[in-house]
């Protein structure tokens, strides 16, 4: 039952069609105020995307696909020994996905070598939902061995590598997109889902704040290890002041950029980069049921 993949064309249309909605919302209304054109950025990463498309399509899906079958086949990983009912077994197999992209997006920002090329996705100038899928081809490549050894060691089938996959693509295009949503059913998302404001602290320019909020699908796993952080002023990011590097604008830079001679972050980066003041709260911690009008989170003005 799980041995067969969701059909291409359902996860594909689901994608779009969020892609699409998410697009419509950030015009009727944004969060931030954006930085560069829609236009260029949705062309330039749209560029980045097809390139990374590709490295997947000619990499990840003829290696993970057929592991994922035999994984099946011959009963290997946790949740295959357990042997489930898929009913079970496939949003175990999600959760399990989630956590364990949690510890990977956490090396992609402790192991300098991989930031290099993660640098890419958070040098955006603005964050929307086009930066959800502008990703290094070679961070996409190098994801391999580690996307194996999940699917081994949990023991993902198909059927529920390919729910995990689309309700990735799914939660990234949200929790990067640029939609204003009622602060209030924010705090009450953010109580088990990642959202944009809160990831926008993420893509801060301030270490302490890209060092939090790791989570791509649950925000439980930043709340076990105490890397949540909702305390944080308005303010954007994206312009990737923790470690000024390459600034890949071009599509064609966007390449070579990880190994590009580093040159000074963009002025407005560095200004960005300066600690701001904190409303309030303690570091770490969540602050999810602050009164209307403490919005202490990420997601004001652009400060460049
Ligand atoms: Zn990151």
């Amino acid at each position: 039952m799980t041995s067969r993949p969701l059909p291409f064309w359902l996860a594909g249309a689901v994608v779009a069609g969020t892609f699409a909605v998410l697009l419509w919302l950030e015009r009727r209304q944004p969060l931030r105020r954006p930085v560069e054109p829609k236009g260029q950025r949705l062309a330039r990463n749209l560029a980045v995307v097809a390139l990374s498309t590709a490295a997947v399509a000619l990499t990840e899906r003829p290696a993970i696909g057929p592991l994922s079958g035999f994984v099946t086949a011959k009963r290997w990983g946790l949740l295959q020994w357990a042997a489930l009912p898929g009913a079970l077994e496939v949003p175990l197999a999600v959760v399990l996905m989630d956590y364990t992209l949690y510890v990977w997006h956490v090396l992609t920002h402790r192991v300098p070598w991989l930031w290099r090329f993660h640098l890419v996705h958070h040098v955006d100038r603005d964050l929307d939902a086009s930066t959800a899928l502008r990703f290094h081809f070679a961070e996409l490549v190098i994801s391999i061995p580690w996307r194996a050894a999940q699917v081994l060691v949990i023991g993902v089938s198909p059927l529920a590598f390919s729910v995990w996959q689309t309700a990735l693509l799914v939660s990234i295009l949200f929790h990067h997109s640029n939609v204003r949503l009622p602060i209030a059913l924010e705090r009450r998302l953010v109580r088990v889902l990642v959202t944009p404001r809160m990831h926008g602290i993420h893509h801060s320019t301030v270490r302490g704040e890209t060092d939090a909020n790791w989570s791509s699908g649950f925000t439980l796993w930043d709340r076990l290890h105490g890397t949540l952080r909702l305390d944080v002023p308005k303010r954007i990011s994206g312009a990737g002041g923790r470690r000024p590097g390459p600034h890949p604008r071009a599509p064609a830079r966007a390449p070579a950029a990880p190994v590009a001679r580093r040159r000074p972050a963009p002025a407005c980066a560095r200004r960005a980069a300066r600690p701001a003041p904190r409303l309030s709260g303690a570091r770490g911690t969540a602050r999810v049921g602050r009164r209307p009008g403490r919005e202490a989170w990420a997601g004001g003005p652009a400060e460049c």
